[in-house]
């Protein structure tokens, strides 16, 4: 999914001051031209810290040597370099991402810029990038080469990559080497140097390339600007640690940090005095959170109970893994309240073979029990999932054993990927005998069961009252509201714009596959928050 975000002035004001230390950049150096350039040109921009994606090597990471700076600071003269300038991110890929750009925007608006989502209108243009599989990278290069005859029009135009490409040393040498329109390219941990990256990339000719393949430390209090007023997302945790063999995350984030617990429960706390409605609580793999603290024992059970405490009418959070998924969290996830009934628990395979390979580290087994134990203790939970097909050389008999699974565990939706190799990852070096064809085939039929499960799920609430954060007008019609239910469901209705970003009751009259559509319940307008 793609989305350009453009915020405006009134979303702005959720700053904080904050951070960190200046490092030294890194720039093209003009000696030959970049046609001229081989691989080993580049390498310098990444050989204090980039390393080819190694297993084995990047699980003895450290654990002990992640800083958190509250020293955050635009520096003065950058501060009002972008009065009477406008800046457009365009956001590919997850949510981690989609937040990323909310605190770029964050420091762009501090540095003076304002938004706009018209390309012609920008005078930065960044593209937070995704690298989870190639469509998706597919479709950068293809805005890259878009964004060209802009930058001829106007030469002053600044054109940034960022996100987990820029984390990739062939997509890297590949921009500088192709893409001269491409001004700036920055890693995931550079976030915060932007307003030094932008003088440079101002005031020089040549591309300016900060890429830090080693982990930053966690920088708190970044400004942001936030995607709205009702709903916020909340990083706990960056990076991932369990090196699933087909995924590049590892390589792109870096290792599990979390952030200390003060930190984000000072920022929950602060988005409900702010009347925010929702949070999600973000990181690659959430229930590992607090495994690196080494000076205290602080798992992701403690911190959802403790935002449990915090009066916030809804909390989410994405994405956990089943391995981590402790007995602790389950009994704290059971109490209810602000904690809601949807858990997403990416499954990828039903074969116990397939999840061994893919370095999932449970078995289908174990993951069934898994599910047992959640839906023993919060009966009303709504299970969702993610689900890779066409893993390198996946049977038929394993495949029909990740449809099994799909019916057996009763998931009421799923994201569903076909197989994408990624290079650097052990999977990737591995040869497949299965054709795309049959992966195609494999994918049509696992969809048309999400389908018909979800279909299944959403009959249950046909004549049922459900609470609706609603978020705003449905974009197909302006005379409907839209909002989602505790478990996620999207539930449009015919209501006052008045109660957008209240949460209110909605009997449900008619359930579609993917959405539901009802009528409001009075009595409730007003009544909750
Ligand atoms: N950390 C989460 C987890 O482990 O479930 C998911 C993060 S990833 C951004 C989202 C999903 O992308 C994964 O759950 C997986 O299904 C899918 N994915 C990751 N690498 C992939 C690849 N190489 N090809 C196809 N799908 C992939
Ligand atoms: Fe990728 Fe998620 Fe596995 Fe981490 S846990 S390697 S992010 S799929």
């Amino acid at each position: 999914m793609e989305r350009s975000i453009t915020m405006n002035e009134e979303q702005r004001k959720e700053q904080a001051q904050i951070k960190q230390e200046p490092s030294v950049d890194r720039q093209t150096s003009q000696d030959k031209p970049l046609s001229e350039k081989t691989t080993e040109d580049f390498a310098h921009y990444f050989q204090t810290t980039y390393e080819p994606p190694d297993i084995r090597k990047a699980r003895k990471r450290g654990r002990d040597e992640i800083e958190v700076h509250y020293d955050f600071d635009i520096p003065k003269e950058m501060q009002s370099i972008g009065e009477g300038k406008k800046f457009l991110i365009r956001t590919y890929g997850c949510q981690m991402n989609e937040h990323d750009t909310e605190v770029m925007a964050g420091i762009l608006t501090e540095m003076g810029y304002e938004s706009t989502s018209d390309t012609n209108d920008a005078d930065i243009i960044l593209l937070n990038t995704c690298a989870i599989r190639e469509n998706a990278e597919n479709k950068v290069f293809g805005e890259i080469g878009h964004l060209k005859p802009l930058k001829v029009e106007n030469p002053d135009l600044i054109i940034g990559v960022c996100g987990c490409m820029s984390q990739r040393e062939t997509v890297v040498n590949r921009i500088m080497k192709k893409h001269p329109q491409v001004d700036l390219i920055f890693g995931t941990h550079n976030i915060h140097r932007i307003p030094h990256l932008i003088q440079e990339a101002m005031f020089s000719k040549a591309q300016v390339v900060e890429v830090w393949s080693k982990e930053g430390d966690i920088i708190e209090n970044l400004p942001k600007v936030r995607h709205g007023k009702i709903k916020a997302w909340v990083n706990i945790m960056y990076g991932c640690d369990k090196f699933c063999t087909y995924c590049i995350v590892p390589m792109t984030r870096g290792k599990e940090r979390s952030r200390r617990p003060e930190d984000i429960i000072q920022e929950v706390r602060h988005l409900a005095a702010q009347g925010y409605q929702e949070i999600t609580l973000l990181g690659q793999n959430v229930n590992a959170y607090g495994k690196d603290f080494v000076d205290m024992d602080y798992r992701f059970g403690d911190l959802m109970n403790d935002m449990h405490k915090i009066d916030i009418p809804r909390v989410r959070f994405t994405t956990s893994h089943p391995r981590d998924f402790d007995d602790h969290l389950i009994e704290v996830l059971a109490q209810g309240g602000n904690l809601l009934d949807h858990i997403h628990l990416p499954v990828q395979s039903g074969s116990s073979y397939v999840l061994r390979k893919m370095n999932r580290k449970y078995t289908r087994e174990e993951y069934l029990e898994l599910v047992r134990k959640i839906k023993e203790a919060m009966p009303n939970a709504t299970l969702t999932t993610d689900i890779i097909v066409g893993f390198p050389n996946e049977t038929d008999e394993q495949f029909e054993e990740t449809m099994t699974l799909m019916e057996e565990v009763g998931f009421e939706a799923a994201y569903t990927f076909i197989y994408s190799p990624r290079e650097g990852t052990p999977a990737a070096a591995k040869t497949d005998e299965i054709s795309m064809e049959v992966k195609k085939e494999r994918l049509y039929r696992l969809n048309e069961l999400v389908n018909k499960q979800s279909k299944e799920s959403m009959k249950n609430y046909e004549g049922h009252v459900v609470k609706v954060l609603v978020e705003g007008e449905s974009k197909k019609d302006d005379q409907v509201l839209a909002g989602y239910t505790e478990r996620n469901k999207v539930v449009n209705f015919v209501g006052p714009k008045s109660i957008i970003g209240q949460i209110v009751d909605v009997k449900i009259t008619e359930a579609k596959t993917w959405s539901l559509n009802g009528e409001l319940v009075e009595k409730t307008v007003g009544v909750n928050r």
